[in-house]
């Protein structure tokens, strides 16, 4: 990695000129004109002219030099804004980041601006309190109002007429009278900071030298990547946690990454009982208003912990001192529109420009990680039971060949057999099946006609909620017709396979009685409802859960002693080299939802493929034979981290022109003998959005600096004009 962290020189432009980058997708920086009267250092924010707007930027360079030529032409920066200038390592990492994934500069930096600078000031909450004498006609509304504020205080003008029962008329009718006076109430004080000694656990001895470990990679502060590598369970949140308390009593800043914010209620509980208050959120949900203050916090180095999603990576932290990255191995990390950039890779390379230490947790690492971590590039900080004893839940394979669900069921004897016990014994199940939807496809028993997007290659699925069918990939929709549009027969249509829809109308059969939940994404209406659904599974009012992925991760559900995962093989399937990671991490975190608290987890896997390797280290718990075998696969193919990979998207409106231009880019690819360039192929999704897609996949070796080559070849290559489009996308994780 060569990345310099320019440090901002404390002397002020010299020529008058300044470089300003600007959060657009352009690559360059522009220079303009200091007026005079203004000092700019580099990092300062500033609005300047762009075209016919004012965008708002951030000084890349003080001592521009442009074009004599130019100067005449120049324009004058706006206005420095009122905010703290962007920090050397950020902008550092702004750099580093587009280069590595060949995005514009400018759109990199757009994520580090998510200010809200168009909000205004905020306003201020008015306040009334009680100055004169009663009015003449004193209604018993009124009355009460007085009584409210008969202490002489400034009270919020809304608390006030809630608390008396009022509506903010009669407040006003007060106003008018000259009983009441209205004053600006002071802003409400920021909350206290999180303390480092609240309510610190008691660890176990396993869990001890792990907390040692990270306390004092804590402590020391410089750069150095653990690996917190621990089972479900085993107390990894609690002890990188202690990580996080080290760097407050250090008066700086933490930040934790987590691949699905939304998710992440029990999170925030735990932590406010660790340290006694909430962390700072950053993540898309958040209103523009506390995304305002909160960026503004964070800026300011009033914020000591930040719980963010990948985009949480780009805020301007003031002194940041750590980042922890929990479940590393999550493919969430990867942005795959606009910047495509993985999250955790870029958090190593901000700590290493930072020169702070880092923390990837996981039970599953990705094959990367372990292997930094095998080859000691990572300290490895092991936790290697769960916590209470608790033993790793049982695994066991239902064999569907031999152990077939009744026709048009999905769910075996023997799972059902053994759900039915479970709910007996007020236990809770997890039936998980990673498919949204009633049904991933619908055809015509007459005339075999299958519904598909009219824009993409892709079956249309049944939501009996909505009761549409919707294609996944663009959300075309449309109602389930009652008639075959092809051949006109009338109650032909069939649904074909499961979604957690039709499993949970399946477990409403088996199961009477027994209340059941879906869990999925396009169910949730918002954080808030998603919070309160996981809470009533915590609190055990749900008998049988059903649900996608999105269950999987990160919940600690104490009831929860059966997992069932009716499609095991699901994503074995589909051409990714890391087919077989996905789904042992996937599955591994799934079962390990179940024997967190008390009685001892099963995990059932209703699988075509017994006999899998990965099916086979699941069940045998051997972790080591997973990664053994996958690390010496990786290492024979070439592929990451053995080798690297780069994908070229070409898309357009119409597949010959695709085609054409795919073609016309691998004709003039470099040749040289570290790199491989395959394809172009049809992607697997051939079509999306109306717009047909052409793959190349370029293969090299590990030291290769496939960003360099990439430039160098797009730079001399053909330019995708008019419908055509040209993404770059460099380590992969997605191939469809
Ligand atoms: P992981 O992140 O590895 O899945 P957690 O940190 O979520 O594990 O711990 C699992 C459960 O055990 C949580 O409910 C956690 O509060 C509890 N736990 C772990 N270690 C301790 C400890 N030392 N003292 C008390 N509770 C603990
Ligand atoms: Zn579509």
């Amino acid at each position: 990695m060569d990345h310099t962290t320019r440090q901002a020189s404390s002397s002020a432009s010299s020529t008058g000129m300044v470089d300003v980058l600007v959060p657009v997708a352009l690559d360059q920086t522009y220079s303009y004109r200091v007026p005079r009267g203004m000092v700019l250092k580099a990092g300062d924010v500033v609005a300047v002219p762009l075209g016919p707007r004012e965008v708002v930027g951030v000084v890349w360079a003080e001592d521009a030099k442009p074009d004599p030529r130019l100067h005449n032409r120049l324009k004058d920066v706006g206005e420095k804004l009122d905010v703290p200038p962007l920090k050397g390592e950020l902008r550092a990492l702004v750099d580093w980041v587009a280069n590595y994934t060949l995005s514009a500069r400018g759109m990199v930096l757009r994520m580090t601006l998510r200010m809200g600078e168009n909000l205004g000031p905020e306003r201020t909450r008015a306040g009334v309190r009680l100055v004169g004498q009663a009015p003449r006609r004193l209604t018993p509304a009124r009355r009460r109002v007085i009584d409210v504020l008969s202490d002489g205080l400034l009270h919020g003008k809304a608390d006030a007429a809630r608390e008396a029962g009022v509506s903010i008329g009669v407040i006003d009718g007060l106003v008018d009278e000259g009983t009441l006076a209205v004053e600006a109430l002071p802003p409400a004080p920021p909350p206290p900071p999180p303390d480092p000694q609240f309510a610190q656990p008691e660890f176990t001895r396993e869990q001890r030298s792990a907390v040692d470990a990270v306390r004092a990679l804590a402590a020391n502060g410089s750069f150095h990547v653990a690996l917190l590598d621990g089972v479900t369970g085993s107390g990894k949140t609690e002890v990188y946690f202690e990580a996080v308390a080290e760097t407050i009593r250090r008066g700086r800043q933490s930040l934790i990454l987590m691949p699905e914010i939304a998710l992440t209620g029990q999170f925030l509980d735990r932590f406010t009982q660790r340290f006694g208050v909430r962390p700072i959120e950053w993540h898309s949900e958040l209103t523009p208003r506390t995304r305002q203050r909160n960026w503004a916090a964070i800026a300011a180095g009033e914020a000591p912990v930040v719980v963010g999603a990948r985009s949480a990576l780009f805020m301007p932290y003031a002194n940041l001192g750590l980042i922890v990255v929990d479940e590393e191995h999550d493919q969430a990390y990867k942005q795959d529109d606009g910047a495509h950039y993985h999250a955790r890779d870029m958090a190593v390379v901000r700590a290493h420009i930072a020169k702070i230490p880092i923390i990837l947790a996981s039970a599953t690492p990705s094959v990367e990680t372990e292997v930094n971590a095998r080859k000691g590039r990572y300290q490895r900080v092991l936790l290697p039971a769960r916590f209470g004893g608790q033993q790793m839940p049982h695994i066991e394979a239902i064999d569907l060949r031999r152990e077939m669900p009744p026709r048009g069921r999905f769910i075996s004897p023997k799972l059902a057999e053994e759900i039915t016990r479970a709910v007996e014994r007020r236990e809770q199940a997890l039936l998980f099946l990673n498919r949204r939807g009633y049904a991933p496809l619908t055809l015509c028993r007459a005339c075999g006609h299958r519904f598909a997007c009219t824009i993409c290659d892709a079956w249309l699925v049944d939501h009996r909620f909505r009761q549409r069918l919707v294609c996944h990939h663009c959300g075309f929709s449309m109602p389930r017709p009652e008639v075959c549009p092809h051949c006109a027969a009338e109650q032909s249509l069939v649904a074909v396979g499961p979604g957690v829809e039709r499993l949970q109308e399946e477990a409403a059969n088996l199961f009477p009685g027994a209340r059941t939940m879906v869990l999925s994404s396009d169910l949730i209406t918002s954080i808030e409802t998603m919070r309160s659904e996981l809470n009533e599974i915590a609190e055990g009012r749900v008998d049988i859960i059903i649900g996608t992925q999105l269950v999987a991760k990160g919940h600690h559900f104490p009831r929860l002693n059966l997992v069932g995962v009716v499609d095991a093989d699901l994503g074995l399937s589909n051409g990714d080299p890391r087919a077989a990671e996905r789904t042992w991490q996937l599955l591994n975190q799934v079962v390990g939802r179940a024997g967190r608290d008390q009685g001892r987890g099963v995990g059932y896997l209703q699988t075509h493929q017994p006999d899998h390797p990965v099916m086979k280290a699941l069940v045998a718990c051997d972790r080591e034979a997973f990664y053994a075998t996958e690390i010496e696969l990786r290492e024979r193919t070439l592929y990451p981290p053995f080798g690297r990979l780069a994908s070229l998207i070409v898309s357009a409106g119409d597949r010959a022109s695709a085609e054409g231009f795919a073609r016309r880019l691998v004709a003039v690819a470099p040749r040289e003998e570290e790199v491989q360039v395959l394809g172009p192929a049809e992607a697997p999704l051939a079509v999306i959005k109306g717009r047909y897609r052409f793959r190349l996949l370029l293969k090299s070796l590990r030291g290769f600096d496939l960003s360099d080559y990439l430039r160098r070849w797009l730079a001399g290559g053909p330019k995708p004009k008019g419908n055509l489009k040209l993404e770059v996308d460099v380590d992969p994780q997605s191939f469809l």
